[in-house]
């Protein structure tokens, strides 16, 4: 039995997390995917909650061939004893998967094995430039599971994402078609 351990941010969780996944379960017999900077949302870099990503991620994987369990850990400020909180997290795990250079190095002195995968379009397949794309309104849905567009549709991420974007001068707009603000 070989239990792999995936962690991101998941902000949102895309194509290219997708590609990961789908070795992983080439490798492994289960997987535990983290859901890291749980406690984050509402800002631009992190604009979706720990549930909604576990919705995303759910969803996303539903049909996977292998048992997985998708749990939220929040940051803690002690890098050196990170690698002990995952672990007092998730069910134990024989190897990671992560391309994120801290995370390599923090399980590495931990003496747990790490699995880099490749990129897959890191261009367009990141994050950063999703996020930018939902704030700008330029097209982002090909590049996430069509699960993970109904969630964002759902929960009204992207005019989440526009507010969030606005400064307090734009409030006057925010609120034009509602009633009197004082
Ligand atoms: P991410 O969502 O950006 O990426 C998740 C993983 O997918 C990474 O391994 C990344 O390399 C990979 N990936 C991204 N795009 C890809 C693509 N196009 N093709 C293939 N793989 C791709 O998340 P992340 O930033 O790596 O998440 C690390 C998490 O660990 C963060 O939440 C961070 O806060 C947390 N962390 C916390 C501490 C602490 O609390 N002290 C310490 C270290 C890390």
């Amino acid at each position: 039995m070989k239990r792999a351990f995936y962690i991101g941010r998941f902000q949102p969780f895309h194509n290219g997390h997708l590609t990961v996944i789908d070795r992983i379960t080439k490798e492994a017999d289960e997987l535990i995917i983290g859901i890291g900077s749980a406690q984050l949302s509402h800002d631009l870099e992190n604009p979706f909650t720990a549930g909604e990503r576990v919705l995303m991620i759910t969803r996303a994987l539903v049909g996977l061939s292998r048992p997985f369990y998708v749990i939220p850990i929040e940051d803690i400020k002690r890098n050196a004893l990170w690698v002990a909180h995952i672990i007092s997290m998730t069910p134990p795990f024989d190897i990671v998967y992560t391309s994120n250079p801290l995370v390599i190095r923090l399980f590495s002195e931990a003496g747990i094995p790490v699995c880099s995968p490749d990129m897959f379009k890191r261009e367009s397949h990141s994050g950063t430039s999703i996020r930018e794309r939902m704030r700008t309104g330029e097209p982002w849905e090909s590049l996430v599971p069509p699960c993970v567009v109904d969630v964002i549709n759902e929960i009204d991420g992207i005019d989440r994402i526009r507010d969030l974007d606005r400064s307090d001068g734009d409030l006057s707009t925010l609120f034009s078609s509602g009633a009197d603000h004082v």
